[in-house]
């Protein structure tokens, strides 16, 4: 992944109303804060005021990825939208398919495959009444941020 895609990740972001946040990168297998009991590794904020701070601003995302380049994305939740967590181990898939069915077709959203083989959808509108009882899928209702990596 060369620094230009984080920048032009983000700007992706943003362009559909997602505001974004630069997080500490991992570099040599350690989170590039320095501090060796991290407690975040790659996913804590680099700018000073954290989620509040995040921004659709073509301009401040511009200077944060020209002082940062590698730093990670991280995508404030919580206000104008939610993330969907989905959990193929756990029936996510299926539990999706019958979101699908109950409610038709999936809003245009932005959608980030997970390291695990998992898939985190970014949704408008409160996610945690909407999909309880169903297993595999959560909803990052507690966390301010969440690392959004380009799948
Ligand atoms: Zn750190």
């Amino acid at each position: 992944m060369t620094d230009t895609s984080m920048l032009a990740a983000a700007l992706g972001y943003a362009r559909r109303d997602v505001r974004v946040l630069p997080l500490y990168e991992i570099r040599n297998g350690r989170c590039a804060c320095g501090k060796a009991d991290c407690i975040s590794p790659g996913k804590h904020p680099r700018n000073s005021n954290g989620a509040t701070g995040a921004t659709m601003d073509e301009a401040q995302i511009r200077a944060w990825w020209a002082k940062w380049p590698a730093a990670n994305i991280g995508t404030a939740t919580g206000d104008r939208f939610w993330v969907m967590d989905v959990d193929p181990r756990h029936g996510g898939n299926e539990s999706v398919m019958q979101l699908l069915q109950q409610h038709g077709s999936m809003p245009e959203t932005v959608m980030v495959n997970t390291g695990s083989g998992g898939r985190i959808i970014v949704l408008r509108g409160e996610l945690e009444a909407f999909l309880a009882g169903l297993p595999g899928v959560t909803a990052a209702e507690a966390a301010e941020n969440a690392t959004a990596r380009r799948p």
